[in-house]
């Protein structure tokens, strides 16, 4: 329990700058040229070696490096690299159909990847990169390891906590708070791309000097789509990348993860339910509403805002329901 905690503080606070407002991309000369006259009425009057150009726009420093780097720093980092990784995306080489899984995958050593709370009003965002050898298969098999959706709660429990002690893994949880704070700046898939990233990069560090032979990702979005978002990270993951639906039916690794996120999204549930004085229900449905409009009469929008992700529908129709 402590540990989750402790990764969840160091995940918002020590990892935050690097995570949010620090975005480089590439960029070729002509779009350098571009970017200069985009930000003329901006540019900063200092001589900086190896620059092209430096400028400030509503809080983000924008350097262009000679190189064809271009760095931004600040608030609105990702929302103005957003317009550029666009841009230098239409100019690549068309998309690649989805790459296909080696073919004894479910028996290499992988690291994978899962994410749960995505589809629930009330509750945290919970992201877990798992790595499982070669020689540890067997064993996690007996233990029970699989589909977590084919788990009841209090088996994905019981079996986390064996995991946690058997394999090395990465818990990230963004909490509703600070997914409230992200999400107007970051849609819902590249909130998951820098959270799967930011997972898989820890652990890869974790376990040097070893290496897995597959880096496996519960698929959520096309393989494009998250390259497209992950270029946009500080930390990007270069090699033996594979995206497939239904992950946790060809690696243990991504079952791991998955069971591994799945308790973490029950405990912070309920967590948050003691704090609140009132059961948070899981998913997306009318008792969310109800349970919201409840929230909204006891302490207005500051304590909805602590348990749920206010941008889903359920916020307007716990609103409705508050008027009758
Ligand atoms: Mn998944």
């Amino acid at each position: 329990k402590t540990k989750s905690r402790e990764l969840r503080y160091s995940f918002m606070y020590k990892n935050e700058e690097n995570f949010m407002s620090n975005v480089i991309i590439k960029a070729t000369n002509d779009q350098l040229s571009q970017m200069k006259a985009y930000y003329r009425s901006y540019l900063l009057n200092k001589q900086i070696p190896y620059t092209s150009f430096a400028a400030k726009k509503d809080g983000t420093t924008i350097t262009a490096y000679t190189s064809g780097k271009v760095m931004f720093q600040g608030t609105n980092a990702a929302i103005e690299a957003d317009k550029w990784g666009e841009a230098q995306d239409k100019q690549a080489k068309p998309a690649k159909t989805a790459s296909s899984l080696p073919k004894n995958i479910s028996q290499l050593s992988v690291l994978g990847s899962d994410e749960v709370g995505n589809g629930s009003y009330f509750g945290p965002l919970t992201v877990c990169a798992a790595y499982v050898k070669r020689d540890q298969l067997a064993e996690l098999r007996k233990l029970g390891v699989r589909d977590s959706k084919e788990l009841k709660d209090s088996q994905i429990i019981q079996l986390a906590d064996i995991l946690k002690k058997t394999i090395p893994y990465k818990l990230l949880v963004l909490s509703p708070e600070k997914y409230n704070e992200i999400q107007p700046k970051y849609n819902a898939v590249r909130m998951k791309v820098a959270l799967h990233n930011q997972a898989i990069h820890l652990l890869l560090k974790k376990i040097e000097p070893e290496k897995p032979e597959a880096i496996l990702i519960d698929q959520f979005t096309p393989e494009a789509n998250f390259k497209k978002y992950a270029r946009l990270e500080k930390n990007q993951l270069q090699e033996k990348l594979y995206f497939v639906t239904k992950g946790e039916q060809y690696h243990l690794a991504v079952a791991a993860a998955s069971i591994i996120s799945r308790a973490s999204f029950l405990e912070e549930l309920d967590k948050a339910s003691a704090e609140a004085g009132i059961t948070l229900p899981s998913g997306a449905g009318t008792k969310s509403d109800q349970v919201a409009a409840k929230l909204l009469e006891k302490g207005g929008m500051p304590m909805l805002e602590k348990y749920a992700k206010l941008h889903f529908a359920n916020t307007e129709k716990a609103l409705k329901l508050l008027k009758k």
